[in-house]
């Protein structure tokens, strides 16, 4: 692996206490595994410390990762520790559900090292909280704000969900503009999707609602970025906004960029060298899998030159940074302006992207239809 570009790790945590009403990720309730699983991603963590050293960024996800204990959370930082090099200055965030926050339990993630929280509120309204089946309060929500403060959290992130049935605009705004009254450094909008097999899908289809349609999705699109922006928060990645550009999540932008990341824990995605691979989703199989002494990876694929290729744009239109195509030329010996030049000239007249010192980059309008505009 370059030793010049940082790498990412992931923690998985496949724990919820409870399950929410439009969740699809995998995860569960089984707390009592919470020791096997510690032990097996121990020994996870070992299997690559040879081809992982460094990590500049480390972000503990889920899953739910707060509901555990403040030894779960030393035992895995200890094991970290002693197997790579994390850096001093590195970014280490932890998922937050709003419900498991006490002061004490902040102070402690700070004294073990977390030094940003990434806090899954959704919405400030108690009813639209009960609707999608969180097990946290609209006040719990903002205590969760405050106390990190308290406890010395600086680098605050904060999640919304939008287009829930029966919130109009008029009520995403309010959310928008409670949530920046709390100053977080970084807020997230996931518009809501419904996976067929989640207990909210089978409502909306009992009951005959719909998810919002594309005109009142854009809509909601545009209004993310003006409340936000207008208030100082730069729009770096589709559902992405920070504060400052050293606010970022500086995690995620791996993803983003094509950076390594090594990913662990059930479910979890790795990238490096043009590979990438995933371990099985199971707790159970992953449980097995590591106590036979087997790496628990259930698939990997090595990326061709074109698929390569196809991610870099894909990947960067949706991100305020877009495509360096001198970068771009010099990685892959192709002139993306030339190779696609009707198709940009169309994008630029219809102001979906924006061409600057030779970068292609969405605008907001593009941002909106971003996985369109990777079809270029
Ligand atoms: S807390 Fe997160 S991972 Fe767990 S059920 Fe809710 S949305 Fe899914």
């Amino acid at each position: 692996m370059n030793n010049k570009i940082k790498a990412g790790l992931y923690i998985h945590i496949p724990f919820c206490l409870s399950k929410c009403a439009y969740c699809s990720f995998y995860s569960i309730k089984s707390i009592s595994l919470i020791p096997d699983y510690l032990a097996a991603l121990r020994k996870e963590i070992k299997f690559y410390s040879k081809s992982f050293r460094s990590f500049d960024t480390v972000y503990i996800g889920g899953g739910t990762p707060s509901i555990l204990s403040s030894e779960h959370l030393s035992d895995i930082f200890s094991a970290i520790h002693k197997t790579y090099r994390i850096d001093a200055g590195a970014e280490i965030t932890m998922e937050l559900n709003p419900g498991d926050t006490s002061l004490e339990y902040l102070k402690m993630l700070r004294t073990i090292g977390v030094n940003r929280l990434n806090i899954g509120i959704q919405a400030f309204d108690d009813k639209l909280l009960k609707f999608l089946g969180r097990r946290h309060s609209a006040s719990q929500a903002i205590a969760a704000i405050s106390t990190a403060r308290e406890a010395g959290f600086g680098n605050l992130g904060i999640d919304l969900i939008y287009g829930v049935y029966g919130t109009g605009i008029k009520s995403w705004k309010n959310t928008l503009q409670k949530a920046v009254s709390f100053a977080p450094e970084h807020i997230s909008c996931y518009q809501l999707s419904l996976d067929k097999k989640t207990p909210l899908y089978k409502k909306y289809y009992r009951e005959g609602w719909s998810l919002p349609d594309e005109n009142t999705e854009r809509n909601l699109f545009f209004i993310n970025a003006s409340e936000l922006e207008k208030t100082g928060y730069i729009h770096y990645e589709v559902s992405n906004f920070a504060i400052s550009e050293n606010l970022r999540s500086r995690h995620n932008m791996k993803y983003w960029r094509h950076v390594p990341y090594l990913g662990l824990g059930p479910g979890a995605h790795s990238f490096s060298g043009g590979k990438r691979w995933w371990n099985k989703p199971s707790v159970k199989k992953y449980l097995i899998t590591l106590a036979n002494g087997e790496m628990p990876v259930e698939n990997s694929e090595k990326l061709t030159q074109e698929q390569l290729q196809l991610e870099t744009i894909f990947l960067g239109l949706r991100t305020k940074d877009g495509v360096d195509l001198g970068v771009y030329k010099q990685k892959y010996g192709l002139d993306l302006l030339a190779e696609k030049k009707t198709m940009i000239s169309t994008l630029l007249a219809n102001k979906l992207v924006r061409l600057d010192n030779n970068i292609l980059s969405p605008t907001c309008a593009g941002m909106a239809v971003a996985d369109s505009l990777a079809l270029i």
